[in-house]
Parts: structure tokens; C-alpha cells; sequence
């Protein structure tokens, strides 16, 4: 299918229409799918994305409870909130917003969440599930969301060249697993990496997860692309922007995820498709 623009929009609304459907079918069981969010503090950015959920979830007819703590919490006033959650047979999954504040220890909080309660795969067993391929655990929400729309606009990865650009936990490492995992061959690019430009030129699919506004330009394009902008930048002039240069890039392309309306669009609903799924494995429990 050709299609120039990725439109993260029309992957949500699929997505959301069968989530009605199953929560419907759960609600007449008795049961409300219930995700826990755990916020630490007032940060602008974890409160616009709770909006966003919260929006979604109302929608859908998901619950949601929140734990918010004060940024002079203690970590242990956070690790007791994680096991009231684990605990908790009416909650059903739970996201944590991260980065924690700089005085918390992110390897000793993003570990003691149950795997069946992880809808974010934060935790070292969530991932490292994603490199078994066992599918136990669920992926970052994120990365899941490029997977979700490539396979929405039909580009099968199946033996393509995807690069990604960037390594972290929560997005470049997974989704480069993710995409292992449906058979592409993966380069993983990095700071470190020598000639990106031309390492880029040779991919079918170019996944973008940078954290640098416009880093990715003309001279990373080839012929025939797609690109995936993960990106979440603010400009000089105050606008949202990609990691990609959608002006130099989107003329180039066979296909682009705008920014904002791409990626970003696609992360409320996967992380209500990961609640539904934990809610019905509990059944099973
Ligand atoms: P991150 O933790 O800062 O990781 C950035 C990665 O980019 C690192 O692996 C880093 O390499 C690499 N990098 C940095 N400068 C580079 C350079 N000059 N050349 C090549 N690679 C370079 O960021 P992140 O959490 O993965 O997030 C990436 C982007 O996605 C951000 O813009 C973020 O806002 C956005 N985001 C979007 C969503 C969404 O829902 N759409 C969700 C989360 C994040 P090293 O490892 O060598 O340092």
C-alpha cells in the first residue's frame, strides 16, 4: 500500500473501536478493566500524558486510580505504593511515569512491578522477555506504537532493512527487538555511530528515536523510504517537532509519520490494549 502520510490518528481509532467491543464483553462478566498510574510530583509533561489517557480510557470505559506522590516522597513511600498495586486483584496493570525525580534509584523502582502488571515493560524481566520473543511480558508502549502503525499501513518487515536510530530502554532497544522479532534485519544506531547518514540511506525503514529536533535530514535519504519519527521536540519557535526534518524528508519519502499526529498519537490506546489483555489473563488466574 503506498501511502505518504503514517497517520497515527487512524491506527488509534481502530485500535479503540475493538477495545470498546472487549471491554463491553468484560463489563457483562462484572469485570472493569483498572490501570494504576503512579505519578511522583507536578511535571507538565506526565500530567498532559495522564490527560491523554484519561481521555482515551473514558472513552473506551476503562478505570483508572491514581497514586500521585509528593516529590519529597521517600522511596520507600514509592516501593509500598508498587506493592499495594501488585497486590490489589482490582487493579489490573499499572504505568509509572518516568524519568523519576534524580534523587530515586530507576533500577530499584522499575523493577518490583509484577511482569502481569507491567503494561509499560519496564522492568528488567518485561524486556528481557522482548529479547526471548516469548511473549510473556508486554513492550514499552512506545515502541509497540511503530510497530502497530507499519503494520497498520501493511509494511511488512519481514526481511526489510530497518534502522533505528537511538538505544534506549524504552524505545530504541525494544523496538529494534520488535522488529527482530517480525524477521527485519536491524541496525541500531547510536552516539557513537560512524556515518548514520549513509548507514541510513541503505535501510527500507528508518525508526527515528533520537531526542534531537530535525537530526535526521536530506542527506539520510535514499529512494523508496519509510520513515518512523519518534520524536517529541520543541523548537526555537515554541513548535512540536520530530527527530525527523519532515520538510526535507517528507519530499523524498515513500512514506512519514508526521510529528505531532504520528507515533505519539498511537501510545494511549496501546497502553488500553495491554490493560485489556492483563485484565482478561487475570481471569485466567
Ligand atoms: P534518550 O533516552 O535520550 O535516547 C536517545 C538516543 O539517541 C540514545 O540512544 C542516544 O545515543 C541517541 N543519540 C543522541 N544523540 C545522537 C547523535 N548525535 N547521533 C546518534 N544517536 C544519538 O531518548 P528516548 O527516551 O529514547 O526518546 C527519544 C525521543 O522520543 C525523544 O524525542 C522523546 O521525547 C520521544 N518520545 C516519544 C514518545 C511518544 O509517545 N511518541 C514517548 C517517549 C519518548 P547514546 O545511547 O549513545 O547516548
Amino acid at each position: 500500500m503506498e501511502t505518504k502520510l503514517l497517520k497515527g490518528s487512524m491506527v488509534a481509532k481502530e485500535i479503540t473501536a475493538r477495545l470498546i467491543e472487549e471491554t463491553k464483553e468484560l463489563k457483562e462478566e462484572g469485570i472493569v478493566p483498572r490501570l494504576a498510574i503512579v505519578r511522583i510530583g507536578e511535571n507538565p509533561d506526565d500530567i498532559a500524558y495522564e490527560k491523554g489517557i484519561e481521555k482515551r480510557f473514558e472513552k473506551i470505559g476503562l478505570e483508572i486510580e491514581k497514586f500521585i506522590l509528593d516529590v519529597d516522597s521517600s522511596q520507600e513511600d514509592v516501593l509500598n505504593t508498587i506493592e499495594k498495586i501488585n497486590l490489589d486483584k482490582n487493579i489490573h496493570g499499572a504505568l509509572l511515569f518516568r524519568p523519576f525525580p534524580k534523587k530515586f534509584d530507576d533500577n530499584l523502582i522499575r523493577n518490583p512491578l509484577t511482569i502481569e502488571k507491567d503494561l509499560d515493560g519496564i522492568s528488567d524481566i518485561s524486556l528481557a522477555s522482548i529479547f526471548t520473543n516469548t511473549n510473556l511480558a508486554y513492550p514499552p508502549c512506545t515502541a509497540k506504537a511503530c510497530i502497530e502503525l507499519l503494520n497498520y499501513y501493511k509494511y511488512d518487515l519481514e526481511g526489510m532493512n530497518v534502522v533505528v536510530v537511538g538505544r534506549s530502554l524504552v524505545i530504541g532497544k525494544p523496538v529494534s527487538m520488535l522488529a527482530l522479532n517480525k524477521n527485519a534485519s536491524v541496525t541500531i544506531c547510536h552516539s557513537r555511530t560512524k556515518n548514520i547518514e549513509d548507514i541510513c540511506k541503505k535501510a527500507d525503514i528508518v525508526i527515528a528515536a533520537v531526542g534531537k529536533a530535525n537530526f535526521i535530514g536530506k542527506d539520510h535519504v535514499s529512494e523508496n523510504q519509510v520513515f518512523v519519527d519518534v520524536g517529541i521536540n520543541v523548537n526555537e519557535e515554541g513548535n512540536l517537532v520530530g527527530d525527523i526534518n519532515f520538510d526535507e524528508v517528507e519530499p523524498l519519502a515513500k512514506s512519514i509519520s508526521p510529528v505531532p499526529g504520528g507515533v505519539g498519537s498511537i501510545t494511549t490506546s496501546i497502553l488500553a490494549s495491554h490493560l485489556v489483555e492483563a485484565c482478561k489473563k487475570s481471569k485466567e488466574d
